[in-house]
């Protein structure tokens, strides 16, 4: 067994898309490092946490060596490399532990724009390229799909034009790439976006409390990126009609003090949007002095 570690380690892209959104999320869990001189490590000043700047690529077998606890990387890179490693017969060795709300795309086929899409059964004994090739293997076979996977590393998008392969499967977010090159989307095979990813089994040193530290601070931020602090006062009598209003909202709580005359001071948590037409409505139906405030941490 690997010996027992008291540093956690993280492994985050070193450029491309997902290095600034993982820096930035990290950081607002409280996270800081002193940056190294090559770069590649960063050691943990306000937490015993430590980050490994690689490629994506790499993220996932970090943390099957256990060379790293966590890593943040792409739910489609991870799901490829978990699938390669079922199809070759090994055990699971990591997993996704929190979806993070960015690098959104989708995994998809892609065929010349003049085809006329009929279904999946148009793959039949066609070749297509792309870099995922055991997720796109086990999506053929489920659909009952004979066709060739052709593997390649990058450039995906211009193989048809290079006649290696008809069709395509790849990663596709504004289909801007596909469009540029006279191809249309017309399958999912996964929704994707950046997760956090941990091992497949739980770790049982100095570790577990720091990661399970980090995935409360994570919910905690996810849970509050959409609420909104709402609070104002509004008399006992308007008190029925104004929950009414609020659907999307914790139930009113009463805060200490009075309010002007006969109002009670009011707030509570809001996940829908509160537009200006909305805060009316409310005013409309009693609601004084109304104030929007946006939460910006929270442990509950
Ligand atoms: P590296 O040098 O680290 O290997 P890369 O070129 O493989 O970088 P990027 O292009 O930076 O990777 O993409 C990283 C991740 O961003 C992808 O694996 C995917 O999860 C996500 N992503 C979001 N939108 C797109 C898109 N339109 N094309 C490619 N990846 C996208
Ligand atoms: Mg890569």
């Amino acid at each position: 067994t690997a010996p027992a570690r008291d540093r956690l380690r993280i492994a985050i892209q070193k450029s491309g898309r997902l290095a600034d959104p993982a820096r930035s999320l990290l950081a607002a869990c409280g996270l800081s490092w002193r940056q190294s001189r090559d770069k590649l490590f960063c050691f943990g000043e306000s937490l015993p946490v430590d980050l490994l700047l690689v490629r994506d690529d790499d993220i996932p077998g970090l943390i099957a060596d256990g060379v790293c606890d966590l890593g943040v990387v792409g739910l489609n890179e991870l799901d490829e490399q978990a699938k390669a490693r079922r199809q070759l017969g090994l055990a699971d060795a990591y997993r996704p532990l929190r979806g993070l709300g960015f690098g959104a795309c989708r995994l998809m086929i892609a065929v010349p724009e003049d085809w006329d899409w009929q279904g999946v059964q148009m793959l039949q004994g066609k070749r297509i390229a792309t870099s995922y090739p055991a997720i796109l293997s086990a999506w053929l076979q489920e659909q009952g799909v004979d066709a060739q996977v052709v593997e390649l590393s990058g450039s995906v998008e211009i193989a048809p034009k290079l006649g290696t392969a008809e069709v395509i499967c790849d990663l596709v977010s504004s289909g801007a790439t596909l469009a540029a090159n006279q191809l249309k989307p017309v399958e999912v095979l996964l929704e994707s976006e950046a997760v956090l990813a941990g091992p497949a089994h739980a770790l049982d040193d100095a570790r577990a409390g720091l990661m399970a530290m980090l995935l409360r601070r994570l919910d905690g931020l996810s849970k509050v990126q959409d609420q909104k602090l709402l609070m104002f006062s509004a008399n006992e009598d308007r008190i029925d009609d104004l929950t009414r209003l609020l659907p999307d909202a914790t139930p009113l709580l009463r805060l200490p003090g009075a309010g002007e005359g006969a109002a009670v001071r009011l707030q509570t948590m809001c996940t829908g949007t509160l537009s200006w037409q909305r805060l009316e409505e409310l005013e409309r139906a009693g609601a004084q002095g109304l104030m929007v405030l946006a939460v910006e941490k929270s442990l509950v």
